[in-house]
């Protein structure tokens, strides 16, 4: 009965510890680059960032929902997609939970707030505070760590 409980809590506690430790989409470097291919590898799995204008999504403004190319889980909505004019896909807002942040210390003199996904940890790009209304934010992703699914039809890139 004691080596039961014990086994028991031993359990919880390494399921917490992993939690806040892993994502619930987790592989290798290897496996990654397999599945993405280098470009999109550079960008998500090591926080690269896209020439400005080389992504067709920059102009792309019809109605859909814009995945994770890394896990496929739905990240931005074409209703919050504007034209930032600065040559990469841009939001003002996020799909709940979608998302999380960490300060990212790349460019020196500027601290930027880094996004990346809540269920691989790939990197999409950066949210800064010069968005329009109704909440200020814009979110500058790069096109490589999308992928766009029109409401109707098949997805594209
Ligand atoms: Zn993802």
């Amino acid at each position: 009965m004691l080596v039961g409980v014990t086994a028991l809590l031993t359990t919880a506690s390494s399921v917490k510890h992993s939690q806040a430790r892993r994502y619930a989409v987790s592989m290798s470097p290897a496996a990654w680059l397999r599945k993405l291919g280098s470009a999109r590898y550079a960008i998500l799995r090591e926080g690269g960032t896209e020439a400005p204008y080389s992504s067709p999504l920059d102009k792309e403004f019809a109605a859909g929902t814009y995945e994770c190319a890394g896990c496929g889980q739905a990240a931005f909505s074409s209703t919050t997609k504007y034209h930032a004019g600065e040559g990469w896909p841009s939001f003002w807002d996020v799909l709940p939970r979608a998302v999380r942040y960490r300060k990212d210390y790349q460019l020196i003199g500027e601290v930027r707030t880094e996004v990346h996904c809540s269920r691989c940890g790939g990197h999409l790009g950066h949210r800064f505070h010069d968005g329009p209304q109704p909440t200020g934010l814009r979110y500058c992703i790069d096109g490589l760590a999308l992928r766009f699914i029109p409401k109707s039809g098949a997805g594209r890139d």
